[in-house]
């Protein structure tokens, strides 16, 4: 096993230690996906802190504890078609990607993800770290304003967004199927943040909860803040 083989495994098996990780799917996810491709090099060695660290432009990669609340919340299936807004370094895409579309079961079964990045240099990065990694046949990156949701493929099983909005944007609503969940950080910069579970039911209304207070960067675009 390398050193990072084995960082990552104890960061799993103490996020499973501690409840935050117990969905068999996840956790195989966590295992599989190498975090230290998705930073910057000098950050490498740190990749497993459980703690986001810089990947550049400003914005951060989510921590690993962050990204296990997240994808046990949104009860993800193999086949999901999956939006995310805020691709950053690809990681979270990447985790999903595994789980919706494992690399161990036929192709033809595959969900996919589409991860939304308004900054174009991190959307070119995203993309050249799923490459490397192997994830870019179950992931797309596209370089836009993902507040307002990606309508060319829309509606999706299921939302994450992984930067802070103001509200809950009115198109991502519009873009989740009926029986479908988002999870969507909610608050402002230096202000309470709260992660927010939307589930949408089959006729249609969006009822919404709480998972737990958070820390996002801010959320941009026309549903986003304004002044950054
Ligand atoms: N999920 C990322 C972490 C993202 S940090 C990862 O796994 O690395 C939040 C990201 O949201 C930043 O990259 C930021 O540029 C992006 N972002 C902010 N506003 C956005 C918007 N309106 N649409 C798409 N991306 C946005």
């Amino acid at each position: 096993m390398s050193k990072f083989e084995a960082e990552r495994e104890k960061v799993v098996n103490r996020l499973i230690a501690e409840g935050i990780l117990r969905t068999p799917s996840v956790i195989r996810s966590m295992k599989i996906v190498p975090r230290e491709e998705f930073v910057p090099d000098d950050m490498r060695s740190y990749a497993y802190l459980d703690n986001p660290l810089p990947i550049g432009q400003g914005q951060t990669i989510s921590a690993p504890h962050m990204c296990a609340i997240m994808n046990e919340a949104l009860k993800f299936e193999v086949g999901h078609k999956v939006l995310e807004v805020g691709a950053g370094s690809g990681y979270h895409a990447a985790l999903v990607a595994e789980i919706v579309a494992p690399s161990n079961i036929d192709s033809k079964l595959w969900g996919h993800v589409y991860a939304v990045e308004i900054v174009p240099a991190l959307a070119v990065s995203a993309q050249r770290n799923l490459e490397k990694t192997g994830y870019l046949n179950r992931v797309s990156i596209i370089n836009a304003d993902g507040s307002q949701g990606y309508l060319e493929e829309a509606p999706y099983d299921r939302i994450f967004v992984t930067a802070a909005a103001p509200d809950v944007p009115k198109p991502l609503i519009e873009q989740l199927k009926p029986g479908g969940i988002m999870v969507i950080p909610v608050g402002g910069q230096y202000l309470y943040q709260e992660l927010l579970l939307v589930e949408k039911s089959a006729i249609g209304e969006a009822v919404t909860k709480s998972v737990c207070g958070v820390a996002f960067v801010l959320l941009r675009g026309q549903y986003g803040w304004k002044e950054v």
